[in-house]
């Protein structure tokens, strides 16, 4: 589980955006530092609140959020309630992007989107034979919502 902050300077995100043949842009950098230092998915209208005080623009947001999951630096998580979440690929100690992305399981009461473990995934693709496994959503409800009485 990926619950601990992350930091990534500024050259590091510049030398991500290099790799993946990207023109560094200041939006772009923003955005990769941004999502680094999250403990969670953020939705596209969190990310702008978050990068508010930067100036940026809903449409420089989308199009630089574009650019990231097109080039494989971010992955947008589609759990069926119609809001995208999104967060950085899953990289290597050395900083270089992993082939799968860690799995994930959403609650159907509040909507909270937590990150599981990427061995799950790897277990799993060996159980479904023949498939190459890239997205994996368990759906349930949350211990929080599950203590509370029903309204
Ligand atoms: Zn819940
Ligand atoms: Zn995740």
């Amino acid at each position: 589980m990926r619950n601990k902050h992350s930091q990534l300077s500024r050259v590091e995100a510049h030398s991500l955006l290099k790799k993946m043949g990207l023109r560094k842009t200041v939006a772009r950098t923003n955005l990769l530092q941004c999502l680094a230092e999250q403990t969670s998915l953020k939705s596209q209208a969190e990310i702008c609140e978050l990068l508010a005080p930067h100036g940026f623009d809903t449409s420089t947001i989308f199009r630089g959020l574009t650019d990231l999951i097109e080039a494989g630096l971010v992955v947008r998580i589609d759990t069926g309630d119609r809001i995208w979440r999104f967060e950085l690929h899953d990289r290597d100690p050395d900083g270089k992007l992993q082939p799968t992305h860690h799995p994930h399981a959403i609650c159907t009461s509040c909507g909270e989107v937590i990150c599981l473990q990427p061995e799950l995934l790897e277990k799993l693709a060996q159980l479904v034979s023949g498939w190459s496994l890239s997205e994996f959503i368990l759906s349930g409800v949350c211990p929080e919502c599950q203590n509370q009485p029903e309204a």
